[in-house]
């Protein structure tokens, strides 16, 4: 056997990898992400083994063998080179590209100058210019002092960008020498010099307590267990989150904090940096190579003991890693991208068993696969039914558009909805409306009856083309668009959209003096704008705020009560087997953006479809009720969590060869799935398609999709194996790439069942 060894991990290319043999005295020892000694030219040194093989690549009289294995080595390296290894076989793609997604590149570091606005002006100064601000009602400018008062000094960036103050203002302050700004090379901590002296932090409530206390007694007997907690908007995890990451590093352990990027706002980092000051270090997408590499050998070297930050900061090399959380575990953005396409779920229960360290999955939402792990007893599961400190619950109002037809209403709002935007403008309290149009392009559906146009073989959603076909995206099955509805008979059956900018224009009409906010991709299409939109939002700068961007937390709007959620069934219509789980999510966490504060909230649902079991349990809030009717229709269509899934994107510059690759796969497949049909339980994969991909041209290239779904996960990892094989030996004109879909590291429920049962 041979054993391929870099001797430099951090650099760009992670080095060319060298060949070794490796010893038969060595053979039980040396595995992927294994510290070795090895002959390098006329000198010995240490290197790390990254793959191995039974082909040697040179003449295997001139590979000379592994000297041993090398004992005082950082650990933390070769684990993040084993958990390379490990994403690379359970997701695809090269040991290289799992590599660059552990390890950070050490090259191009640049040390970038950090800007700080320090006060010149005294306290006294400081306070009078505040009051003066509070008074002119310059909302931007009383953000600015109260903040620097409170904090001292703060990071220029930050403040620009996080707490919307315009460079110009800034600047103002500083030619009128109220602050300076100060440039600095060294890396600070931007909030290193707020006070922390007088904060307390919030006593846990019963249901809080009675939930750390478990975790914590488990993390004390050393008992490793994973856990979620499915907890509603606004119930108080991340305060749970908080007591144990404190017990956490009391022991001496470090702690990896997963938040979406979206959700890391100023507000969210600012409550961790009270709790536990310097010791915690952000990462976000902003982080230049330079910057996110000096945060990984800060991390390396101890010098931190919490990183928050989005899927990436899983790889943080901690030594004493203790616990991985991660928030709003349902989000889409835990999954890569990229190849290889892992998801962070997946790898931080790799990384916790790995590691000993247990993870902490939390979400008003969770995913399928979460939950039905946590009804499988695979992980732990807690629940907080309602709202920390009291908040109340929004009250629900369905509005059934059809309903609103019939009635002479043709407008986008119905009775209900603008009844209550009245109202809220009256009491001067804030309105949020949502704009569903996730999915929207091209599901074909009847405004008169709400039906929808499903794919007869798939039940998932038609998309409608330019050629006036109907096809679906899974299986390829087409039929041209009727032009009544299949239901109810009504012409009145297209593709239909409503835009955010025609939301705001009828809107003013509506109400002419009440003040909007726009945000959608035109308006957040320059750097920052997001949070700047927000922050004006929060500050009450606005009364209704219109998004398309539906999820956000971490910010608390007190004064917002009242959320309209716009064509709410949209997203139930995607090309896409979780559609009605996203669906689910954008409404209930769209809803919890109601009511925050001390005062009660409403939400209006307008749907055609108030039936549709989506609709139906997220207007009761009912998470349960909803999972149990989700995971029958998985079960029954055998989609993911109940069957695991992998697809394969065939890629090519022309159409005739994407389609002869597309055979050829599916050929190979049936061949394996035959060939195996007994040892490999053959009977319980199942392949789909080939069909165009939801996108069937990109940039001139063709695109054709494969879908196979079977119980057991390594049976699929063992096709994309054989079909990976078959992907190098194409010409340069195509290429496959695999994503695994749903499924998890633990394996489908049967499955389990299965390995519960083996002796
Ligand atoms: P979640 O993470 O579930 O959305 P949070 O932990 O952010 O919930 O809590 C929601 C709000 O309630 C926050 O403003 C938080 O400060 C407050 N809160 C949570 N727990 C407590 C507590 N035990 N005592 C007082 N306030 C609390
Ligand atoms: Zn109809
Ligand atoms: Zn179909």
């Amino acid at each position: 056997m041979y054993a391929d060894v870099i001797v430099n991990i951090s650099s760009e290319n992670v080095d060319k990898p060298y060949q070794y043999l490796v010893p038969e005295t060595l053979a039980d020892k040396i595995r992927p992400g294994c510290p070795v000694v090895i002959p390098f030219g006329s000198r010995t040194i240490n290197g790390y083994v990254i793959e191995l093989s039974e082909k040697p690549q040179i003449d295997p009289s001139r590979i000379k063998p592994v000297t041993g294995v090398a004992a005082k080595i950082n650990p933390v390296d070769g684990r993040m080179i084993s958990l390379a290894w490990w994403i690379k076989d359970r997701f695809g793609g090269t040991m290289n590209q799992a590599l660059k997604t552990v390890i950070p590149s050490s090259k191009k570091i640049k040390q970038l100058a950090v800007r700080t606005i320090e006060p010149i002006a005294s306290r006294e100064e400081l306070s009078s210019l505040l009051a003066e601000a509070v008074r002119k009602h310059h909302t931007a400018k009383e953000r600015f002092l109260r903040e620097l008062i409170e904090a001292g000094r703060l990071d220029y960036s930050l403040t620009v960008s996080k707490l919307n103050i315009a460079a110009n203002v800034i600047a103002k302050f500083e030619s009128d020498h109220v602050v300076r700004i100060r440039s600095e090379v060294v890396y600070r901590n931007p909030f290193s010099d707020i006070d922390r002296s007088g904060f307390v932090k919030n006593k846990l409530n019963t249901a809080q307590q009675a939930i750390a206390d478990e975790i914590r007694a488990d993390i004390d007997a050393g008992n490793r267990r994973d856990y979620l907690i499915h907890g509603v908007t606004g119930s108080g995890k991340t305060e749970i989150y908080l007591d144990i990451i404190e017990h956490v590093i009391e022991n001496g352990r470090q702690v990896i904090m997963l938040i979406p990027e979206i959700a890391l706002t100023y507000q969210t980092v600012k409550r961790f940096y009270m709790r536990f000051g310097d010791r915690i270090s952000v990462m976000n997408s902003k982080l230049s190579a330079g910057e996110r590499y000096d945060q990984y050998l800060r991390a390396k070297r101890g010098e931190t003991d919490i990183v928050i930050g989005p899927r990436s900061a899983l790889f943080t090399p901690f030594e004493r890693l203790g616990l991985i959380i991660i928030d709003e575990e349902h989000e889409g953005s835990y999954k890569a991208e990229n190849v290889p396409a892992y998801h962070a779920r997946e790898v931080a229960f790799k990384r916790g068993e790995d590691e000993n360290a247990p993870v902490i999955l939390g979400s008003a939402t969770p995913s399928l696969e979460a939950y039905t792990m946590a009804r499988a007893g695979l992980i732990r599961l807690f629940t907080l039914d309602s709202r920390a400190g009291g908040a109340l619950m929004p009250t629900v109002h369905v509005a059934d558009m059809r309903e609103e037809l019939r009635a002479g209403n043709r407008t986008v709002f119905s009775r209900v909805l603008r009844e209550l935007i009245e109202d809220r403008l009256n009491r001067k309290e804030q309105t949020m409306l949502f704009l569903n149009r996730r999915g929207y392009s091209g599901s074909v559906s009847c405004r008169s009856c709400g039906h929808v146009i499903k794919c007869p073989h798939c039940d998932i959603s038609m998309t409608l083309h330019n050629t006036g076909n109907m096809v679906c995206h899974y299986c390829g099955h087409t039929e041209p668009k009727p032009d009544k509805c299949p239901k109810c008979g009504s012409a009145y059956i297209s593709s239909l959209g409503l835009g955010t900018q025609k939301v705001e224009e009828k809107l003013k009409d509506l109400y002419p003096s009440a003040r909007i906010l726009r945000m959608d991709a035109d308006t957040t299409a320059s750097k920052d704008s997001y949070e700047r939109i927000l922050s004006a939002f929060a500050n009450e700068e606005a009364d209704i705020l219109i998004g398309t961007q539906m999820i956000v937390k971490g910010h608390d709007f007190h004064k917002c009560t009242l959320v309209g959620i716009l064509m709410a069934d949209m997203s139930l219509f995607a090309p896409d087997f979780r559609a009605g789980e996203r669906t689910f999510q954008l409404l209930t966490q769209a809803s919890g953006r109601a009511g925050r504060g001390e005062l009660a909230g409403d939400v209006v649902i307008q749907t055609y479809n108030p039936e549709n079991y989506c609709i139906e349990h997220a207007a009761k809030a009912d998470y349960v009720g909803f999972y149990e009717e989700e995971y029958s229709f998985r079960k029954v269509m055998n989609y993911p969590p109940a069957r695991c899934m992998l697809s394969v994107l065939i890629l090519s510059t022309t159409e005739e060869e994407a389609a002869r690759i597309s055979e050829q796969v599916r050929e190979r497949t049936d061949a394996y799935l035959g060939k195996n049909a007994v040892k490999e339980n053959a009977l319980q994969a199942r392949l789909i398609g080939p069909a165009d991909a939801p996108l069937a041209k990109a940039r001139d290239i063709y695109r054709k999709i494969i879908y196979i779904k079977a119980v057991d996960y390594s049976l699929l990892i063992n096709i994309k194996d054989l079909l990976a094989q078959y992907g190098d030996e194409l010409p340069e004109s195509a290429a496959l790439q695999f994503n695994f879909n749903g499924g998890t590291v633990h394996g489908t429920e049967e499955h389990q069942k299965r390995r519960r049962s083996d002796p």
